[in-house]
């Protein structure tokens, strides 16, 4: 069966190109789809287009909108175990992790459903009594959603969920390494009863199927999650037009530990943060920022517990982490411990693939310690699981450090001290701060990134707020003339 989905029918790239989908754990093949180019994007850009313009979605009562999202969840309820076996396949982790995500999804999908139902915008009081003054919510129009490999169909739902529950339409090009779980669910909005043309999805590389997302006139909204660099060139496209743009980019995330922290916790934590799915998550805590007299401490028992961590394929289950998503990327992030240590970084364990896993992409838990904030392997983001160690004095020093990143996106904080607590959240320029916790997320409250992690929120009122706008409507019930030259 074709998998691109354009105007409610399922076709195949318009120069019947294909992609073998292999799985990172074992190289095995877990499927061949097709693999749109720049012409099948501009096919489903106008498909939007005509549904926005033409159908009955944009219109369709709010209420409405949000039952059909609360029957999405459902549906993906009932297919939770083929969805997460999919997810798993395409991106090699813990078939455990994906049925986590699955949950979360549904949840996504639930809370934008019933958020947007009970919305009825604003009656403004202007004081005058002859004027019916009210602020109502429009949806934008077409979204372009482009979604990283990471987390595949959670950071999809991120933006389906919300792009539908405003009453948009969209074109959707996921990761043309993670592509089954998209597929699966536009079958599942076929099936929950959205009209044709609402939903589009294209399947295949970002510089040709994705590229027509970030610079056509007829999409009034590109939604993006990924990297720097892709963010920074895909607004560059897409100023040409003055569409809105909401960035989630990366991050190279500070995890705090000050001397008081409970010990046990800390680093549990710190190992939870920066080894989990391999530290390919976004707000990975790659940074560990600790106070000088507790480091050796604590260092020494985070190396010891980095080196127990099993390694093995989405279905092992004793392994506690997978496989890095491709080669390309084991490269990157190899290049990047290199880096560190010929800046001069102390490797205190991991920085070499292991033995008897060849078939994929395995990379160890890995700590550098002795670094310094000017080392690259601090400053960017290698996704992979590589912990940096810095010292600090003081929380004056903790808070600068935490800061000096172009990014902004997370991070965490141990003590027990509240107040102490309270005041580095405070300085902390990031999206969102776990204090004493690392990674736990709800749909009801905002992420996104401060500084170059972009701009625009997911999740919570502000995450849909980003695929509506605000109509201001006057009207004057006085019939006599009052205009200025009356
Ligand atoms: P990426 O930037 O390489 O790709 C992301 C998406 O953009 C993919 O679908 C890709 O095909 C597409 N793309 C690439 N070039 C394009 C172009 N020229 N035009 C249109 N589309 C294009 O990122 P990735 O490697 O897939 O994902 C990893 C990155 O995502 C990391 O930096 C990570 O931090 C970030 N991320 C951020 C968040 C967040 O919430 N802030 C969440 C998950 C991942």
């Amino acid at each position: 069966m074709p998998e691109l989905f354009i105007g409610g029918a399922w076709r195949s790239a318009l120069d019947e190109r294909t992609r073998e989908i292999r799985c990172p754990a074992d190289g095995s093949l877990v499927g061949v789809v097709d693999e749109a180019g720049g012409k099948d994007t501009v096919e489903a850009i106008a498909a939007a287009r005509r549904a926005f313009d033409e159908g009955p979605w944009p219109g369709t009562p709010a209420s409405e909108r949000g039952d059909l999202l609360l029957r999405v969840a459902d549906l993906m309820v009932r297919d939770k175990d083929e969805l997460a076996r999919a997810e798993s396949l395409d991106t090699g982790k813990r078939l455990v992790e994906s049925a986590y995500d699955i949950d979360d999804i549904v949840n996504c999908f639930r809370y934008f459903g019933r958020l947007v139902a009970g919305e009825t915008g604003r009656v403004i009081d202007t004081g005058s009594p002859s004027v019916d003054s009210r602020v109502v919510y429009e949806p934008v129009g077409v979204c372009a959603l482009i979604t990283p490999w990471n987390y595949p169909l959670l950071q999809t739902a991120w933006k389906v969920a919300p792009a539908l529950a405003a009453g948009n339409t969209f074109v959707l090009k996921p990761s043309e390494l993670t592509p089954h779980t998209a597929i699966h669910l536009m079958r599942l909005l076929d099936e929950a009863g959205l009209p044709a043309g609402v939903a589009n999805l294209v399947l295949g590389a970002g510089p040709e199927a994705g590229a027509p997302l970030g610079d056509h006139p007829d999409v009034d909204l590109l939604s993006f999650t990924g990297g720097l660099l892709t963010g920074r060139r895909l607004m560059a496209a897409a100023a040409g037009t003055v569409k809105k743009v909401a960035l989630e980019l990366g991050g190279k995330n500070p995890n705090i530990v000050f001397a008081d922290a409970d010990f046990d916790t800390a680093v549990d934590m710190t190992l939870t943060a920066v080894f989990l799915h391999s530290g390919q998550v976004c707000s990975a805590g790659a940074r560990l920022l600790v106070e000088d007299s507790l480091h050796d401490r604590f260092v020494d028992e985070v190396v010891r517990r980095a080196q127990l961590i099993r390694l093995g394929g989405p279905f092992d289950e004793q392994a506690q982490t997978g496989p890095l998503i491709s080669e390309a990327h084991r490269a990157k992030v190899e290049a990047y411990v290199a880096q560190g240590l010929a800046e001069g970084a102390v490797l205190r364990c991991g920085g070499a693939r292991p033995e008897g896993l060849d078939d994929g992409f395995y990379y160890p838990p890995t700590v550098l310690d002795e670094c310094d904030a000017r080392m690259t392997v601090v400053q960017e983001e290698s996704f992979g699981p590589v912990l940096t160690v810095e010292r600090f004095t003081d929380e004056a020093e903790a808070v600068r450090l935490a800061n000096d990143t172009v990014y902004g996106l997370a991070g965490g904080v141990f003590t027990t001290d509240e107040a102490k607590a309270r005041r580095v959240a405070a300085g902390l320029r990031i999206g969102t701060v776990w204090i004493n916790d690392y990674h736990p997320y709800v749909p009801q409250a905002e992420w996104g990134g401060y500084k170059q992690s972009g701009f625009g929120r997911e999740l919570g009122p502000a995450g849909l707020a980003e695929y509506r706008e605000a109509k201001h409507i006057w009207r004057n019930t006085d019939p006599s003339p009052q205009g200025w030259f009356s």
